[in-house]
């Protein structure tokens, strides 16, 4: 992989330009596998969000970009998956030197799945429905009826640092499928993708279309989602961030999508086959060292299987290798910053104190060529139960938590009883066990001898506190319309009209 010499400045990406903030501020990003400077990016203030969304408002009313033909739009799609193909390692460099993502899964995972997702919307906006005939009713007579779906207009997307990229484009992608201009704020860790996957795609649309915003979330976040001229958000990020973006988007009742936080459960059935379950289990909970919102934090084991399961996890863990991510031997990558290494560590320490027992990993990690990183030990707890703090609240590292059950009643309960429903998961051999339990667990994605998989023609979003709203699929197409309701009277005769005979049976005409 080339490596990019030097520390790099990233200005705004605003009406189709790089350009800088308007308060000439910068801040640092670094790489969290060595410590590194590795850009200094534009700092935006409310002017620059203030321009970006005039930028954005003008692309939509102003030019001709909402009303492309499906066809010609399905076009541009296709061409934007060209450009990322084209750009494919540069792209997958940045994240992988800002978000820690090792090269391995950015390469094969994140850049495969965005061309396919821009492909996958192209396909989708050739058949969408955006004009839906009526049937003809008997009430309220002879008419014409149709269901338009519109652009909404200026979306505003707010994104998390764990998977920039790729969750960018889960909102650009439907957005710009279905003729919205957008507006895009990332995380402070991680911007350095979505300027690049900003400018990639200002190639192939007119300025304006896509703009990207850096800077701190509770600034100039908080003034793009109450921004009375943008007309969507979606946001993807805590929980708790969620609940304050749905109460300032209320201020103007903006269309709200949320992807939100988890503490997904992972059910080892009795017969499930532990070949299997094993690594996929530990894939579902250490893959980005547990820094993914549908990651398998709880695995529950029944009695019958438990010593046996934490001894082949335990094994499995330790041939792991941590390392730098952009080396194609690295298996754990660091976690994003000293912060979060903290606060995962912090956890720990409440699992043990709790009477949790630690059964593999729990410390701070060094990384011979990567002393300055931040990496953690991928961790395993038995003897969890589900009132734990480490059961109940999102650790967001690498930090397992094993739960004994006795029956699958009982799993059922134990699973659902969280504020989340992101993900869920069961290893079983029986598949109409697997149906069965899959119908009672409330999450918004269920795997089966599985995890991780998404794809881009399947909705994904949270039950409960993980959401509102699903991302991908068909499904995100309709997040990012408006439905229009358009009613041509067909009745000739003034009098014949119901609402004449209910206001104006007095009148003399009424009479008439
Ligand atoms: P975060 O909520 O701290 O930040 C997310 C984004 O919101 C960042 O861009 C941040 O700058 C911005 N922000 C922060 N405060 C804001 C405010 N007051 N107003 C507007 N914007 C604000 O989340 P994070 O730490 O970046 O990411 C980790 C979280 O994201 C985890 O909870 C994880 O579960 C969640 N996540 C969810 C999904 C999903 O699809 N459900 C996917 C990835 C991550």
């Amino acid at each position: 992989m080339t490596v990019q010499v030097g520390v790099q400045s990233y200005p705004l990406f605003i009406d189709g330009k790089r350009q800088p903030a308007a308060g000439g501020e910068t801040f640092e990003v670094l790489n969290p596998a060595t410590g590194e400077l590795i850009a200094n990016v534009a700092k935006a203030g409310e002017a620059d969000v203030e321009k970006a969304v005039q930028s954005a408002r003008d692309a939509f009313d102003k030019t001709d970009w909402k009303g492309l033909p499906p066809k010609e739009r399905a076009k541009r799609l296709h061409a934007i998956a060209h450009e990322i193909k084209v750009h494919a390692q540069e792209l997958v460099y940045l994240e992988t030197v800002s978000s820690g993502a090792t090269v391995r899964r950015a390469a094969a995972n994140d850049l495969t799945l965005m061309v396919d997702l821009f492909k996958t919307m192209a396909k989708f906006v050739l058949d969408y429905p955006f004009s839906e005939t009526l049937p003809s009713a008997p009430f309220p007579g002879p008419s014409h009826n149709f269901v338009w779906r519109e652009p909404i207009g200026v979306c505003a997307a707010i994104t998390p640092w764990n998977m920039p990229m790729l969750i960018a484009t889960w909102k650009i992608a439907p957005a710009l499928a279905m003729g919205n201009t957008i507006v895009i704020k990332p995380a402070s860790y991680t911007p350095l993708s979505t300027l690049k996957l900003a400018e990639i795609i200002s190639k192939v649309v007119p300025p304006g279309v896509i703009n990207v915003v850096t800077g701190p979330g509770k600034e100039i976040g908080e003034a793009l989602v109450s921004h009375p001229k943008v007309d969507k958000v979606a946001f993807t990020g805590s929980t708790e961030v969620g609940k304050t973006i749905m109460s300032l988007a209320s201020g103007t009742i903006k269309n709200t999508t949320l992807e939100l936080g988890g503490k997904s459960p992972n059910i080892i059935l009795e017969d499930a086959d532990l070949d299997l379950a094993i690594p996929g289990s530990l894939f579902g909970v250490f893959l980005h060292s547990g820094q993914l919102c549908e990651s398998g934090t709880r695995l529950f084991v029944p009695d019958k299987l438990h010593d046996e399961v934490v001894k082949r996890l335990v094994a499995l863990t330790k041939t792991l290798k941590p390392g730098n991510p952009l080396d194609q031997a690295t298996d754990i990558g660091p976690v994003i910053s000293k912060k979060q290494k903290e606060s995962i560590l912090s956890y720990i320490k409440a699992g043990k104190k709790e009477g949790a027992t630690l059964v593999c990993g729990g410390k701070e990690l060094t990384v011979p060529g990567c002393e300055e990183g931040h990496f953690i030990e991928p961790t395993i707890f038995t003897d969890v139960t589900n009132e734990m703090t480490i059961a109940r609240e999102e650790i967001f590292g690498p930090v397992l938590s094993v739960i004994r059950y006795s029956e699958v009643d009982e799993v059922v309960e134990l699973a659902n009883d969280t504020i989340y429903g992101l993900a869920a998961g069961i290893w079983t051999q029986d598949v109409n066990q697997a149906y069965a339990v899959a119908r009672k667990l409330r999450a918004g994605v269920v795997w089966i001898n599985d995890w991780h998989m998404l794809r881009n023609d399947a909705p994904f979003g949270g039950y409960k506190q993980s959401g509102i709203g699903r991302e991908m699929g068909k499904h995100s197409l309709d997040a990012y319309t408006q439905v229009k309701h358009v009613h041509t009277s067909m009745v000739p005769d003034l009098h014949k009209r119901s609402w004449y005979q209910i206001l104006f049976s007095n009148s003399e005409q009424g009479e008439g």
